[in-house]
């Protein structure tokens, strides 16, 4: 017998339970397939390629260059590549957001035998923590309590002595950054030395503190559960503030599947009254770091040129946008997927559902973000500002955040909204809709 492991967020071996799946179903033999699918492949931004090409790569070298990589519709692709060595199962883990749901009851319906799908890529997949009503959270405290008492299984190790099964396939995408299961690991090990100090860091854009684990676990070359299982021997605040940053992920994931609309649509229904503008130049100037506010623009740049961006910062120039630039989120959102590396679309659309207030659990509308304070309490040497945004260069410490007050700076615009004034015309259209 043979058995297909079909590889989509999961490029990796170690606690992989649904590679067990197949490898017990292959009696050792199995086949390890990506498909480049052009729904996906053709929407993601250029990082997103960058990295996943890179990671298939090194996907494919742990498995004795053996991953076969097909171009086409899964629908098609996938029943051809297991009725061609007569496969008695492919193996997946499964997908909760709203393409891959229609995604995988389409190959389902094609392949002459069955889909399994053994877990996902959470700690608790999508809809298993439930009140005590049945029904899943909208706040995001209780729905942590609840996870953290669901709990999740301790991780697995690699399967031994596996025979790749070898076919023909379209060739791989280049990539050469870092990525793989390997470099996972080996940032994780790195970063848990450090974990200790997240409580107090990570807030901070200029100490460039954070873990950066977005991206592998974007990609599923690190399992949360194996994060989980070292977080729990720290026993530092640290440790438990970190755990509680993975469970946002899970929970914005719980969120999407449950209202697949609310990847592109507000959960509190309201919203879809408010009134935004048309994004003109305004937008272009958000998205180029030309505002004027310099911590914005910072940010902006930082995105575009590293396809990361900060969270703070990420919280910051998002609720400029919506609230300063009155421009709906919607914009925002895919932008920043099309930027960012670790662009994923639970984590992002329902990300800036909260900042845009429209959000199951979200800031309360009134609360808006003033980006100069934001930039001064985050960045208080001026560090970051001056990393990213080089006019601003000359002026020393905490005047980089306000160089209107110290006679500007060449090259560098003047802030286009009065932060005062955009906010109160925020609120009044929040009034409108209350
Ligand atoms: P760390 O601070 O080291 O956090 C550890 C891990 O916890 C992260 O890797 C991430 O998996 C998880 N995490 C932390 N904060 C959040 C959060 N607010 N929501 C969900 N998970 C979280 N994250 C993405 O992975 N993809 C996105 O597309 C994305 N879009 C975002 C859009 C907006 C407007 C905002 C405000 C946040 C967004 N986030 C997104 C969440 C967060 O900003 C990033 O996960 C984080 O900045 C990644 O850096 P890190 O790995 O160094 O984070």
């Amino acid at each position: 017998v043979t058995a297909v492991m079909w590889f989509r967020r999961d490029l990796r071996l170690a606690d992989n339970p649904a590679l067990l799946d197949a490898v017990a179903a292959g009696d050792g033999r199995v086949l390890g397939l990506f498909v480049l699918d052009p729904a996906l492949w053709d929407r993601s931004g250029d990082p997103r390629r960058a990295h996943l090409a890179a990671s298939l790569r090194s996907l494919s070298a742990s498995m004795d260059g053996r991953l076969v990589v097909r171009r086409g519709d899964p629908a098609t692709v996938v029943p051809a590549v297991a009725d061609a060595i007569g496969a008695a199962s492919v193996h997946v883990s499964a997908d909760h957001a709203p393409y891959g749901q229609r995604r995988d009851h389409a190959v389902e319906a094609s392949l002459t035998c069955p889909l399994v799908r053994t877990g996902s890529p959470y700690a608790v997949a999508p809809g298993r923590v439930l009140n005590q009503q049945g029904r899943s959270y909208q706040v995001f405290t209780p729905y942590f309590k609840a996870w953290l008492a669901h709990g999740w299984r301790q991780p697995v190790g690699a399967p031994d002595g596996v025979e790749w099964i070898a076919a023909d396939g379209d060739e791989l995408p280049h990539g050469s950054e870092v990525a793989g299961e390997q470099a996972a690991l080996e940032r994780w090990q790195a970063y848990l030395d450090d974990v200790a100090a997240y409580d107090d860091e990570r807030d901070r854009p200029d100490l460039d503190s954070t873990s950066r684990m977005s991206v592998p676990l974007k990609y599923g070359e690190i399992h949360p559960r194996t994060m989980l299982a070292d977080l729990a021997r720290k026993r530092s605040t640290g440790a438990e503030a970190y755990r509680r940053e993975l469970a946002w992920r899970e929970f914005c994931a719980d969120l999407l599947a449950r209202y697949p609309d609310a990847a592109w649509k507000p959960l509190r229904p309201e919203f879809e009254r408010m009134r935004y503008d048309e994004p003109g130049e305004l937008f272009d100037a958000w998205r180029e770091g030309r505002t004027g506010f310099p911590f914005v623009d910072a940010g902006m740049r930082q995105l575009a040129a590293t396809g990361f961006l900060h969270n703070r910062v990420r919280m910051v120039v998002a609720s400029f946008l919506v609230k300063d630039l009155h421009v709906h989120w919607r914009f925002g959102a895919r932008w920043f997927l099309r930027s960012l590396r670790d662009g994923d679309l639970a984590s992002n659309s329902l990300n800036w559902q909260w900042v845009a207030g429209c959000g199951a659990d979200a800031a309360p509308y009134f609360r808006i973000f003033n980006p100069v304070g934001q930039g001064l309490k985050f960045d208080p040497e001026g560090d970051y500002v001056r990393r990213w945004v080089p006019e601003l260069r000359h002026l020393a410490g905490r005047a980089a955040h306000e160089p209107w007050k110290h006679g500007g700076a060449d090259g560098y615009p003047a802030p286009v909204v009065d932060h005062a004034e955009a906010r109160r015309e925020a609120l009044r259209r929040y009034d409108a809709i209350r």
